[in-house]
């Protein structure tokens, strides 16, 4: 929703995407083949293949060639049975929540039960959301100035609509003590201003499209099919204008073209039509000064669009944006063109996926931290916490000794380097304070409702944090994500217990195969803090260039050679991947196999007994298997289209390849002559 900088190894996209679950030390489904000696599996792989033509065939070939993607996915991976199997562990907790049976002490059991049971009771919802829906929509019918357009906006982004802008808590970029108010661009209906603005590709067919799905929902509201009609094209009007007032993707990396601290007459100045003083107080904030706006030329041409677009196609914009932003917690007519659209359409699913999972993620996005409590006590214990604490320990001092040898850092550059590295705080498993769900207030006979009122919970408890004392112990995952993030203002590293399982994390697993697969993403989280983005901050959180100015030249140099790189890779059909949107990521995955690999050559050195060599792989061969296997994933062609546009990660194959083919240590593994394909005749190589 607003700028965050969160910086994640897996990417969120879609609707409903929240809930996955974590089961940490329980013991997990053995997969097909031969694990128990290593947790490889050499099912997944495809002898047929060289490692050095093709290591990510080689790895996962076996497990492509038998996979289907289920139809009610877009994509699916190895690390995909993590998330099925927390669904069925969070079903138990909920449906015996919503039968009266919660865990005698769980404080939330009952109100996550009735989150659930009334999001579970499709005929009811059939019966009664159209009536609910028409009651919203009326709402739109007093906007008709700025101020009642502001008095609109303010109702409904607290309830988590997304029309025109979005509004947020952030940490200031320049002081990350201080929490302010930020405003960025928004208010569109297609996943990026790209969809409005790109005439290439599939883009023209999608909007199309997207018309039309306006189009049927809006009749689905109640309006005659010729008014519809007309309503989309007018939402699609002021949407493209939006969106080209709105900042690229790739732009918004640069945290200096996102950050414009001004207070609340600095804006009311900058877009004086609408009054900003007004939506603040309409929120229940009105003692909100501090202000970053992210993108003022957005606000600007927003301030321009409130003048001179009528009030009557704004009602319209409104009206479709009550929808839009309703559609998955209304009747089946609505649920099923929506998922048409977005699913189908976008993503290229087959299937909705069956409600009780939908329900779940309902659940996990209005109570994350009540449903997350009773997840971590049935499912993660103390000595995953201290294994995970210790290989953070190793990742981290193979950055400091990586730090202390690099041949182009200067002594200046290499201390702030080092004393960023020391300062990087790590949260593991899941919140030491857990969030205080007494004040929302949910019931049995309305999932809509419930929604509404858990986002502006959610709303209040954000926006409450502005002008108050930065509060280090929050958490932006719910504790069973499979999901892992690196925050820069923060300056700190997050691993909610949801990732620490097989297959990233196995007690049962070789040493090297575990830090090839969790060790690369704590390396990888790691390495955010001293990617294009995450080097801009310095150690206390703040924007500031700590660099000289030489060091940071060769950074830039060393870093345009992985773009480079990218640039290079396909992602479907012809359809190249963007070198400068996935850079952050990509460097990321550079670092991550690098200090990940480094760790585990100390950790072995330290755990007792450890053979260099068992089987088929050496113990280095199964460090790279152990992270290729990880990524074994496959795609929709549709999702992979939409990735390429909006996720700042590369495709699996391109994040297992792209580095390894300039990995040395990966080459010496697998013994990879000059001129094979995984060994790059020029490498990049920046930390
Ligand atoms: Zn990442």
């Amino acid at each position: 929703m607003l700028h965050r900088c969160r910086l994640m190894i897996v990417p969120a996209l879609g609707l409903l995407v929240a809930a996955t679950n974590a089961v940490a030390e329980t013991p997990t489904t053995t997969p097909a083949a031969a694990t128990a000696a290593t947790g490889i599996d050499e099912s997944n792989l495809d002898p047929s293949v060289s490692p050095c033509d093709d290591f990510y065939q080689f790895a996962c070939g076996g497990w492509i060639q038998r996979t289907e993607i289920p139809a009610d996915r877009s994509r699916w991976g190895a690390f995909s049975e993590i998330e099925e199997r927390n669904l069925a562990l969070l079903r138990k907790t909920l449906e015996d929540d919503a039968a009266g049976k919660a865990v005698p002490g769980d404080a939330y059991g009952a109100k996550l039960g009735d989150t659930y049971a009334a999001c579970m009771d499709e005929a009811r919802i059939d019966r009664t959301a159209v009536g609910e829906l028409k009651t919203l929509l009326a709402g739109v019918a007093g906007v008709h100035d700025a101020g009642t357009l502001a008095r609109h906006l303010a109702a409904t982004h607290l309830q988590g609509g997304g029309a025109a802008f979005s509004f947020g808590s952030q940490q200031d970029f320049a002081d990350a003590t201080q929490v302010i108010g930020g405003l960025d661009q928004g208010g569109l209906g297609l996943p990026d201003r790209d969809y409005y603005v790109k005439d290439d590709g599939k883009f023209p067919e999608i909007r199309g499209q997207y018309v039309e799905h306006v189009a049927k929902m809006m009749a689905l509201a109640g309006e005659t099919e010729a008014a519809a009609k007309q309503d989309a094209a007018t939402v699609m009007r002021i949407e493209t204008a939006l969106a080209h007032a709105s900042l690229a993707l790739v732009d918004r990396r640069d945290p200096k073209r996102v950050y414009h601290r001004i207070d609340l007459a600095g804006i009311q100045q900058a877009a004086p039509t609408f009054p900003w003083r007004q939506y603040l107080s309409d929120l229940g904030f009105p003692g909100i000064t501090a202000l970053n706006v992210a993108v003022p030329d957005f606000f600007a041409a927003l301030d321009g669009l409130v003048r001179t677009v009528p009030m009557a196609d704004w009602r319209t914009y409104l009206r479709w944006h009550v929808v839009h932003g309703t559609a998955a917690l209304l009747s089946k007519a609505f649920v099923e063109e929506n998922f048409r659209f977005y699913g189908k359409a976008l993503n290229g699913e087959k299937e909705l996926r069956p409600r009780w999972k939908r329900c779940i993620a309902s659940a996990d996005h209005a109570m994350g931290e009540a449903l997350g409590q009773s997840f971590v006590r049935q499912t993660f214990g103390e000595e995953g916490k201290q294994r995970t604490k210790e290989a953070v320990a190793y990742v981290e001092a193979a950055m400091l000794a990586d730090l202390k040898g690099l041949s182009w850092m200067d002594e200046a550059t290499r201390k702030a380097a080092e004393e960023k590295l020391a300062n990087i705080a790590n949260k593991i498993g899941y919140p030491d304070a857990w969030r205080n769900y007494d004040a929302l207030k949910v019931g049995r006979t309305s999932y809509l409702k419930n929604a509404m009122a858990a986002a502006a919970f959610e709303t209040r408890r954000d926006l409450g944090k502005i002008g108050k004392p930065l509060d280090r112990t929050e958490w932006l995952m719910s504790p069973p994500t499979v999901n892992a993030y690196y925050d820069p203002s923060m300056n700190e590293m997050v691993f909610p217990a949801g990732i620490l399982q097989r297959p990233f994390y196995d007690r049962a697993a070789r040493l090297a195969v575990n830090y090839g697969a969790i060790g690369m993403v704590m390396g990888h989280e790691l390495t955010h803090g001293f990617d294009d983005e995450g080097r801009q901050f310095d150690a206390h959180g703040n924007l500031r260039d700590w660099w000289s100015p030489d060091v940071g030249k060769e950074f830039d140099r060393r870093a345009e050679c992985v773009a480079k790189q990218y640039d290079g890779y396909v992602a479907v059909d012809d359809l190249h991947l963007n070198g400068h949107l996935t850079l952050g990521e990509n460097l990321a995955d550079l670092g991550g196999i690098k200090l990940a690999y480094h760790a585990w050559l100390a950790a072995q050195k330290e755990s007792l007994g450890a053979p260099a060599t068992q089987g088929r792989f050496t113990d280095a061969q199964l460090f790279f298997l152990g992270t290729a296997q990880a990524w074994c994933t496959k795609t929709r062609p549709e999702n992979a289209r939409l990735r390429v546009t909006v996720d700042p990660h590369s495709p699996p194959e391109h994040r297992v390849n792209g580095p390894m083919s300039n990995s040395p240590e990966f080459r010496d593994a697998f013994q990879c002559k000059a001129g094979s394909r995984m060994v790059r005749p020029e490498p990049c190589a920046v930390w």
